[in-house]
């Protein structure tokens, strides 16, 4: 496949993420991007593709979701990595029958992967965490614990399903509560990983055990209505100023695919070193990653002149507090119960510098500091705004890979009754 060996491509034969796409006239059904095409596994396994642990795994892999592949673990995952790869590997024996098993990507819709029952949402990024407190200061807590909250499930969308802005309540310019169209429609630029085996309840995941249960990643827009999350978030913290909906990159990047980009965990000062149940050797030397983020932006207007989209963030996850094996174990450490497809969100993966806040609230500083679009001003998004996020892992002397993109525009609100 000629378009995996090009330099920007985003899927080469080095990453081979997991998704489940949907051809035209045909049901969703999982596979496996190479290039700009898709090795379907269901048609793969009847042509007699796979053999043992890796015809289990494309079984597994093959239907219309594919948390029985997740529940199998990583080893299954790596059983059938290895298998597309020496089967899309130019010049092998399966080559002309591989070629049969192939879709092309651009006439395929691609759906979400897994079917996600929980949720959960992180804050790792302390630069996030600074700027959005109301004093400036981190929590007390931020230092010892990943802090996180319980998120909303049903409303997981796969990339290109457009956000409807929603109605909520907040005070108005007066003070008076009004209940209107959400006036601070934000972004926020995360990254999304899967938990492959879970846990049964009250069986903790040690942090030496954590790094394997996460199959993979993907780019994670967390959508905030910041007026609606501001005024409800006390004491309860977030509800309907985030359940409107988050947007997932449709490609499951596997743990393995990243394991070339891995960085030592984040060094931090000795008073606020991570207490015992989140210290792992091994994660320590390796349970962070490089990987490039960035988020564009285009306006009605911008499409209609033609104009390229603005990029106004760019951001790496090498800027996070926490490794996700030590999200993963805090999340089990009381005994929670985790199950095959649970989909984590790091937080907003805001850096230090300007040009790599992750989302509205920090670029226009709540509001105050309305942000340049070449001839268009804003704070927050307006209706028909489309924000695309993308991702990308590299590092010298390995082949990049890619993460697709996470796409979303905004609808105007319903009309209030
Ligand atoms: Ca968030």
């Amino acid at each position: 496949m000629d378009s995996a060996n090009l330099p920007d491509a985003q899927f080469p034969l080095q990453n081979l993420p997991l998704g489940v796409f949907r051809p035209a006239g045909g049901s969703p059904r999982g596979g496996v991007a190479i290039g700009d095409r898709i090795l379907d596994l269901g048609a793969a396994v009847e042509a007699g593709l796979f053999a043992g642990d890796a015809e289990d795994a494309a079984r597994a892999a093959a239907g219309a979701e594919l948390n029985p592949l997740l529940a199998l673990g990583n080893e299954a995952a790596s059983a059938l990595r290895r298998a597309v790869s020496d089967i899309l590997t130019r010049g092998s024996g399966a080559e002309s029958t591989a070629r049969a098993c192939l879709a092309n990507a651009a006439d395929c819709e691609l759906l979400l992967p897994v079917r996600v029952r929980s949720f959960t949402d992180f804050l790792c990024s302390d630069e996030h965490a600074k700027r959005m407190s109301p004093t400036g200061a981190l929590p007390r807590n931020y230092a010892s614990i990943p802090i996180a909250y319980h998120g909303r499930a049903t409303t997981v969308r796969a990339s290109g399903t457009p956000l409807r802005r929603p109605n909520g309540q907040y005070p108005g310019p007066d003070g008076s509560i009004v209940y209107g169209p959400e006036p601070s429609q934000d972004f926020e630029l995360e990254l999304g990983f899967y938990v492959g085996p879970g846990n049964r309840l009250g069986e903790p995941i040690p942090i030496g055990q954590a790094r394997d249960r996460i199959f993979g990643y993907c780019l994670l827009n967390d959508w905030s209505a910041r007026a609606i999350q501001f005024w409800e978030g006390q004491p309860l913290g977030p509800f309907l100023g985030k359940s409107l909906m988050t947007s997932v990159s449709p490609w499951i990047v596997t743990a393995e695919a990243l394991a070339p980009f891995a960085l030592p965990a984040r060094r931090k000062p000795p008073d606020a070193a991570s207490p015992p149940h989140l210290v792992d050797p091994d994660d320590q030397s390796s349970g962070r990653l490089t990987l490039e983020l960035s988020a564009d932006w285009a306006t009605e207007a911008m499409r209609l002149a033609g104009s390229a989209p603005q990029t106004v963030t760019r951001t790496d996850f090498g800027t996070a507090w926490w490794t996700p094996a030590q999200m993963l174990a805090h999340h089990t450490s009381n005994g929670c119960e985790l199950e095959p497809g649970d989909l984590f969100g790091t937080g907003t993966l805001s850096g230090p510098e300007r040009g790599s806040w992750a989302c509205l609230a920090e670029l226009s500083e709540k509001g105050k500091a309305p942000i340049d679009l070449g001839g268009e001003s804003r704070t927050f998004l307006e209706d028909g705004d489309e924000i695309v996020f993308r991702g990308r892992a590299a590092k010298e002397g390995f082949v990049p890979v890619g993460f697709g993109e996470c796409r979303g525009r905004i609808l105007p609100a319903l009309p209030l009754a």
